[in-house]
Order: structure tokens, then C-alpha cells, then sequence
């Protein structure tokens, strides 16, 4: 009988201790203060419970300590099981105030003892546990008992009974301090964890909407704004390494636009974007700047390896066989690299001018400055 009765307890308690570690990792974090916060109140009530008997404080005084232990543990007990603890924690708080306050507050030397103290803290506490579960009942029912009580003292002195050994006075302020430090410590550090929580949640917006505002939407690359804001930053940062740019813009864009609809004409988009993307290095920068026309950033990469890379660019779009309605796609390349003094616009103007060219020469191919240098020479 009594090795099931210990079994029984064994196993209920390693399943409830599981259940509080599971808990105490993965609840929200205002789950975790409220059971950090009855923990260490159970705890430190059963301490100052055995202190009492200890040093001789009489059994009621202890038994008023074991009963605030009985009614955490309860309480803790039941947020565990209903993996909540909104409900758990205002029964708790109305435990306190109209039953147990009023008993430490008769027995503890009402205003001279530690209840007030207790009051001002849990009241905080509480508030700050429950600031979404609407925790204003509970904060006026406590202010309303604390007044309340305080003016029955004033009224009824003789009532309270004061605590006649200072040892006993010592240990009880010890005590209560220490809950008040424990509470005061977790709801700073509960502020302060979710002051970090926001500006995190903050920079994680911030960094998504800049994101988004850099991405153009039907291609999934980089828009034009974010385009030329790297290209500056490149250009302004770059050390006497070469930076090449391919401006690309698809050939009779318009006749597929015209024969096949539009849509087709955003797939075809979409899916050039893919080549580009699969067929340049991860430092490259792709952007989509105009309807029909992509720029590519090539840092540390000169003319002729950029000429190199738009050729196999060019290649794999017209040897590319999954096209929209089986459509044979070419697209023109403008192939520039930029020189140190170069800004931005005359860059773009630079490279339109070789894109340009090489439609002239009759599209699907690539044009770049000296190659254009030697075909006309000045
Ligand atoms: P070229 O070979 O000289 O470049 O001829 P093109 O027809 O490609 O050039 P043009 O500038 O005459 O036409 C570009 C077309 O691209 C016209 C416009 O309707 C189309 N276009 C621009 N943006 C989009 C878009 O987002 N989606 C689709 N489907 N079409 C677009
Ligand atoms: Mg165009
Ligand atoms: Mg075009």
C-alpha cells in the first residue's frame, strides 16, 4: 500500500515537474515571471515558516506562513495543469487580498509590519502579469482592501497585534524584504525583456520593410532605387579595383507583349530574371530598372570578364527552351567598365549608349566600350 501511495506520488510528480520545465522553457514570457515569481515565494515562505518554529515564534505565525506556501503552490499547481496563467493568477490575487492580507495585516503588526509592503508590490506585480487580461478589478479590489484596512487600524488600534519579540519583527521585515526584492527584481527584468522584445520586433520590421522596398515585385530582384543606391555605394567605397556594369534589355519586347498578352509578357520577365540571377555570382548585383531592362554590378571584374559573362548570359537565353509558348527570347547587352572618376549617371549614360549600339547592330548580341572603340575608332 504504501510503496503504490509513494509510486503513485513519484510518478505524479516527475510528470508535474515536467510539465512546469516545459513550461518554464517554451511559455510566453509572462508565464515565466508569474512562475518564477510563486516559486520563489513558495520557497521562501516555507523558509520563513521553519525559521518561525525554529526560533520559537509560536505555530500560528508559522502556520500563516505555510498556508500563503499552501494557497502559491495551489495556485501554481493549477496554472501548470491549465497551461494558463491569467485565471490562476487572479484567483491568487483575490486570495490574497481579502483573505490573507487582512490575516497578516491583523497578526503582523498591521501598517508597522511587512502586509503593506506585500500589498504595493503584489499590486505591481499582478499589474504588470496581467497588463492584457484587463488587471484593474484587481488592482482597485487591492487598493480598496489596503485603504480599507488602514482605516480600520486607524479606528480599531487595538486590534492589531503587534509583534512583541524584535527578533520576530527582524525576521519578518527579513523575509517580506525579500519577497519585495524578488518580486521587484523579475517585474524590472520582465520590463525590461520586453522593452528588448519590441526593439527587436522593431528592427525586424524596419529591416523587412527596407527589404521590400528594395525588391521589385514581379521579378523577385533588385529594384531600380536599390539598384542605383549600390551603385553609388560602390562606386564611392571602391579601391582601385575594376567594376564592370551589363545593361540587358530583351529584343522586341513589345511584339511578345502583343502576340501573347501580357501575362506572358511577366513570365517571360520573370523567368529572364532566373537566368540572371543563376548565371552571375552571388556578389553580383541584378536589378530589374525599367520594364524590360535588367543592370547587373559586377564588382572586381573588369571588361573583358564582364564581356565574357554577358556573352554566356546572351547564350543561355537563346539556347534557354522553356519559354512561354515555345518562343525563341534574345536580349542585347551594353557591357561598360567604369573608370575611377566616373559618377553614376555618366556610367548609366555610358552603358545605355552600348546597349543602344547594340540593337543597332541588329539585337542578340554584345556591345562594349572597346569594342565600340575599335569598330569606331574617333
Ligand atoms: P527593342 O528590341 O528595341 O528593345 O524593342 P522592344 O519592343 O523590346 O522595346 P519597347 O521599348 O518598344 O517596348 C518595351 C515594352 O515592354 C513595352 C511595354 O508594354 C513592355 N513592358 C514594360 N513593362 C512591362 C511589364 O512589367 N510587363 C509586361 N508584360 N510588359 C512590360
Ligand atoms: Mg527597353
Ligand atoms: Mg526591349
Amino acid at each position: 500500500m504504501i510503496r503504490w501511495l509513494l509510486n503513485t506520488i513519484h510518478t505524479w510528480a516527475q510528470s508535474w515537474i515536467a510539465k512546469l520545465v516545459n513550461t518554464f522553457t517554451y511559455g510566453a514570457l509572462e508565464f515565466r515571471f508569474f512562475i518564477v515569481i510563486l516559486s520563489l515565494g513558495t520557497l521562501v515562505g516555507i523558509a520563513d515558516g521553519v525559521s518561525k518554529v525554529f526560533f520559537g515564534f509560536g505555530l500560528l505565525s508559522a502556520v500563516q506562513n505555510w498556508l500563503v506556501v499552501l494557497i502559491s503552490f495551489a495556485v501554481l499547481y493549477l496554472a501548470i495543469d491549465l497551461n494558463n496563467f491569467v485565471l490562476p493568477s487572479k484567483i491568487m490575487v483575490y486570495m490574497l487580498t481579502f483573505v490573507l492580507y487582512p490575516v497578516i495585516w491583523l497578526y503582523e503588526g498591521g501598517l508597522d509590519g511587512s502586509a503593506p509592503y506585500l500589498f504595493v508590490i503584489t499590486v505591481a506585480a499582478i499589474a504588470i502579469v496581467l497588463r492584457q487580461h484587463k488587471p484593474q478589478v484587481l488592482v482597485i479590489c487591492n487598493l480598496c482592501m489596503f485603504g480599507l484596512l488602514a482605516w480600520m487600524q486607524y479606528l480599531f488600534p487595538e486590534m492589531i497585534r503587534y509583534h512583541e519579540n524584535p527578533a520576530h519583527r527582524i525576521l519578518d521585515a527579513t523575509s517580506m524584504a525579500l519577497v519585495c526584492l524578488l518580486f521587484l527584481y523579475f517585474s524590472l527584468s520582465q520590463i525590461l525583456d520586453d522593452y528588448k522584445r519590441k526593439v527587436g520586433q522593431l528592427n525586424e520590421t524596419q529591416q523587412r520593410l527596407e527589404h521590400l522596398s528594395s525588391i521589385d515585385s514581379l521579378t523577385g530582384l533588385y529594384n531600380r532605387r536599390y539598384a542605383m543606391n549600390k551603385f553609388a555605394m560602390v562606386l564611392q567605397n571602391r579601391r582601385r579595383t575594376s567594376v564592370s556594369v551589363i545593361m540587358i534589355d530583351i529584343d522586341h519586347f513589345k511584339a511578345i507583349n502583343d502576340a501573347h498578352g501580357h501575362l506572358v509578357g511577366d513570365k517571360t520577365l520573370s523567368l529572364l530574371a532566373t537566368i540572371l540571377s543563376a548565371h552571375t555570382r552571388e556578389s553580383d548585383t541584378v536589378a530589374r530598372i525599367g520594364g524590360e531592362e535588367f543592370l547587373i554590378l559586377l564588382e572586381n571584374t573588369d571588361e573583358p570578364q564582364a564581356r565574357l559573362v554577358a556573352n554566356n548570359l546572351r547564350q543561355t537565353i537563346l539556347d534557354y527552351s522553356h519559354w512561354p509558348k515555345a518562343m525563341t527570347v534574345t536580349a542585347s547587352f551594353g557591357v561598360f567598365e567604369i573608370d575611377q572618376d566616373k559618377d553614376v549617371d555618366s556610367v548609366l549614360e555610358g552603358v545605355d549608349l552600348l546597349l543602344y549600339k547594340a540593337k543597332q547592330k541588329g539585337r542578340n548580341c554584345v556591345v562594349s566600350q572597346t569594342q565600340l572603340a575599335e569598330e569606331e575608332p574617333a
